[in-house]
């Protein structure tokens, strides 16, 4: 499958659901720590573990890309907008 009928899917699975769906540019989440955003290609040292050079944070590869894809696109209301809401 290719990544444009993989997005497309699931853009069609998302809203079918009530769900939304954001792209996100894959690059660079293997390699970006969460801890101290060092991005260095050398945190990769072999396929399955993510282990950054400057900091030391060791987790499983795809955890770690899992999680940047995630952070992505997560966005928080701002505590305006929810103030306003609540005043009408
Ligand atoms: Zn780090």
């Amino acid at each position: 499958m290719t990544g444009f009928a993989r997005t497309s899917l699931s853009r069609r699975q998302g809203s079918s659901r009530g769900i939304g769906v954001a792209p996100v540019n894959p690059a660079d989440t293997n390699r970006a720590c969460p801890e101290c955003s060092c991005g260095k290609k050398s945190n990769r040292s072999d396929q399955a573990t993510y282990r950054c050079l400057a900091c030391g944070y060791t987790v499983k590869a795809d955890r770690n890309a899992a999680g940047n894809v995630a952070r992505a696109k997560v966005t928080r209301p701002s505590t305006t907008a929810a103030v306003d809401k609540v005043k009408g």
